[in-house]
């Protein structure tokens, strides 16, 4: 059992019922009331929401009280005599648990006067609690044992600071290689996937705030993100994992887009934003990493900017499968982990755009004349995918050198922007970041260059109605939104993950609500 747990950290008795009955409202599974948080602290008034908490809700919460020190991160500093009394009122009252830092724990005064008190009182459960907000710690597994033999009939809770994602294994390693109680995960933007897979790996507890303003500490995410996105009651131990590496991830679009299709598929999987940072050899540290611990369930990755060559150099150097146009096209961003950890690698971006441009009535781009705009990792896709299918390609960049070393790579055409006043195409496809968000009112071509005859294809999906786009309808241009591109990517690699087509629906759906198209 793993309980969703939700802080209550409030200054005063007032705010603390208020973040109770939120909390309860939200469905959290277990409360842990913050006691150092409270301004004027006394006995009296954690027994008064200690009662409070007891009769919020009909069948009442578990509850862990704790009076966290400063140095543990702690609100207030209040002195050990003062969290002591607290403690021993709580386990008194017959909590279910309370938290104790075990640096403090080791202070033979204070363990007596907590042993005392657990002895006459059987009820309540000891939390021993270990956090570095710094960094991970030295030696996870020992400090593990170290507090197992304090105490042994205490839940052990070890938290620390991710600086990187690769950070994390040393708390998964822990809690795979350990059964029973115990509270184990990284904070940290980067040791966010450490919370979620809390649940998959059996940690006693993982924590959640109720809105984004109440988070206790860095990494933590709300109980309604837990459950909508991040599909916290279906996960098990068998849950299968997928993710998209990159760095940035946070604004992705891929786990609320996967995560609805496995919800809707009734599939046991679950899909990660995966903030990797760095250069290749923490991309090559992340995959030697993952792929010999089968038992983490990984089957497979979306890979962003900046480690789409990373993935290609990485599969390549092991000799697993490359797709053939992702070798061409010398990026990938897919990777599947399969059996006798085999590592295959495709480019989806390629075939989102054949399909889209498909899709927009070019069933055959034999011969046909297409323009493409920019010379970035996005063209070269493009471009190879067009060259792929035999159409005459002519490429537009604002560093000409650029456009005429891929032009030189893929036997096409070349230009500098200026000539686009007397572009000749029936296909053109802008592979610029122009007329992106916030920049929505730019466009890379003057829309009186645009013609009737043309299909105006964006790649750039945010806005979805780009002042391209805008521009190609009032010259009755027809038109393909990046968001089509976008789906038909990501419908690609779902095949590739699972086997199985996706349900392009739901991810326009998804996709629309996030852009609010
Ligand atoms: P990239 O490798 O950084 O290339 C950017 C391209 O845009 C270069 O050709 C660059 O020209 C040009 N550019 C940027 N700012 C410009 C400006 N102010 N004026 C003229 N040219 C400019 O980026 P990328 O990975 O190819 O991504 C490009 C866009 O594709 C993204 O912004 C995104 O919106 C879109 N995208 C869409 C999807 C989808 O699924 N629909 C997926 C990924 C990306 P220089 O060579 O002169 O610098």
């Amino acid at each position: 059992m793993t309980y969703l747990a939700v802080p209550i950290a409030a200054k005063e008795y007032d705010e603390a019922t208020r973040q109770i009955n939120a909390a309860i409202a939200k469905q959290a599974e277990l409360i842990e009331l913050r006691t150092d948080y409270i301004l004027s602290l006394n006995v009296e008034l954690v027994q008064k929401l200690i009662n409070y908490a007891r009769n919020a809700s009909e069948k009442p919460l578990p509850l862990i009280i704790t009076c966290r020190s400063k140095s543990q991160g702690g609100a207030i500093d209040y002195p050990d005599k003062t969290r002591i009394e607290i403690l021993v009122a709580a386990i008194k009252a017959g909590v279910d648990f309370v938290d104790f830092e075990y640096e403090s724990f080791r202070d033979m005064n204070n363990q007596e006067k907590i042993r005392l008190v657990l002895s006459q009182y059987s009820k309540t459960k000891l939390i021993l609690s270990a956090h570095n907000f710094k960094e991970r710690f030295d030696d996870l597994a020992g400090l593990y044992r170290h507090i197992m033999a304090t105490y042994p009939a205490a839940i052990p809770k070890i938290v620390y600071t991710a600086n990187h994602i690769n950070d994390c294994f040393d708390a998964l390693d822990l809690l795979w290689r350990t059964s029973g109680q115990r509270i184990v995960f990284a904070m940290g933007q980067a040791g966010f996937i450490t919370r979620i897979l809390a649940k998959k790996f059996g940690s006693f507890v993982t924590f959640a705030s109720v809105d984004n303003t109440n988070a206790t500490a860095p990494g933590q995410i709300t109980v309604e993100q837990f459950r909508d996105l991040y599909r916290y009651d279906s996960i098990d131990k068998d849950t299968q994992l997928f993710g998209v590496i990159g760095d940035p991830v946070a604004h992705s679009m891929s786990p609320a887009v996967f995560n609805a299709c496995f919800d809707k598929a009734g599939s046991n999987c679950l899909y990660l934003p995966i903030l990797l940072q760095g250069k290749t050899d923490k991309f090559n540290d992340f995959m030697k990493s993952v792929i010999p611990r089968r038992w983490l369930g990984f089957k497979g990755f979306s890979v962003t900017i900046p480690h789409k060559e990373n993935a290609i150099n990485f599969v390549t150097h092991r000799q697993g499968y490359v797709e053939p146009l992702a070798e061409i096209i010398g990026s990938a961003n897919t990777l599947v982990l399969g059996p006798d950890d085999n590592v295959s690698t495709y480019n989806t971006d390629y075939v989102g755009v054949l399909e889209s441009i498909a899709a927009a009535g070019f069933k055959d781009l034999q011969g046909k004349k297409a323009a493409v705009i920019g010379a970035g990792g996005v063209a070269r896709a493009v471009v190879a995918g067009l060259v792929s299918a035999a159409a005459k390609v002519k490429l537009y960049n604002r560093t000409v050198r650029k456009a005429e070393r891929l032009a030189a790579e893929f036997k096409c055409d070349f230009a500098p922007l200026s000539d686009l006043d007397t572009v000749d195409a029936e296909l053109l496809v802008n592979c610029t970041s122009i007329g992106m968000s916030p920049d929505i009112d730019k466009t890379p071509i003057p829309g009186e260059y645009l013609k009737k005859t043309m299909t105006v294809f964006d790649t750039v999906y945010n806005p979805p109605q780009t002042k391209l786009l805008r521009d190609a309808k009032t010259a009755k241009a027809k038109t393909i939104s990046g968001v089509d591109m976008f789906i038909s990517q990501a419908a690609e690699q779902y095949k590739l993950f699972t086997g199985k087509d996706a349900d392009k629906k739901l991810m326009k759906k998804v996709v629309s609500e996030h852009l609010q198209c």
